[in-house]
């Protein structure tokens, strides 16, 4: 059953890409597995998943504890809001920071990266809309936190992560999509192709199709593959 559901994502990422003629294989799936059990985690990785996404420290940590043995297997992207006090666990458990949004927070988490002999893989997080209800940095104060975050030896920017305002319809999406991809035209445009920010994690169960349109790399699903949450 599950593997269909796999099938059935991975056949529709291919055909978004293609309408824009985008390779395949430039689209990651990231799962989102939060409230799901660490089974359901085994069940995916049977049907050939190996990334993975959690919002909760906690949860992902009795989670893969007791998935030790599927760990070096498997990658781990940290995609909730992460409060500076747990920033010592998530830079042990994840291979990736997706919700970076101030300057303490990667001061913290460069200091436990080195503290386990990692490179932390993290993407900054995009407030694109402007919309009070979620976290990131507003478009304009993209450049200047780029600037303090590369001198971090252990973290590695490699792109920019946004969730937008919520809308019924996928097409809703669209103009923020593009946003956080001229946001990073413009600042590989200003900072050279050096700067890293080759990723864009973009895209949900509703509206990922239109995300890989606008450019998308890595698309967060979790209702599509794994049924509604409790
Ligand atoms: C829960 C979550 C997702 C997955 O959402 P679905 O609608 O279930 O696909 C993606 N990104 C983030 C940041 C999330 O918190």
């Amino acid at each position: 059953m599950l593997c269909l559901e796999f099938q059935e994502i991975k056949r529709r990422i291919q055909s978004a890409a293609q309408r824009v003629n985008r390779p395949g294989e430039d689209i990651k799936l990231l799962a989102v597995t939060k409230t799901r059990s660490p089974e359901v985690v085994r069940d995916a990785y049977g049907c050939g998943q190996y990334l993975f996404g959690e919002n909760y420290i906690q949860e992902a940590a009795s989670k893969l504890s007791v998935l030790e043995d599927l760990r070096p297997f498997t990658r781990w992207h940290f995609i909730g809001h992460l409060q500076r006090n747990k920033a010592r666990t998530a830079a042990e458990l994840f291979d990736r920071v997706e919700t970076l949004d101030s300057i303490k927070l990667a001061r913290a988490l460069d200091k436990y990266s080195r503290a386990c002999g990692k490179l932390l893989s993290v993407l900054i997080q995009v407030n694109i809309a402007g919309d009070p209800a979620k976290s990131g940095l507003a478009p304009g104060e993209l450049p200047g936190f780029l600037e303090k975050v590369m001198g971090f030896e252990n973290l590695r920017v490699e792109g920019l992560m946004t969730l937008p305002p919520w809308s019924s319809e996928a097409e809703g999406s669209r103009r923020w999509f593009r946003a956080l991809y001229e946001l990073r035209e413009k600042m590989v445009q200003e900072f050279g192709e050096g700067c890293g920010l080759k990723e864009l994690s973009m895209g949900m169960t509703h509206d990922f199709e239109v995300a890989i349109e606008e450019g998308a790399t890595t698309v967060r699903i979790g209702t599509a593959l794994f049924g509604p949450r409790k």
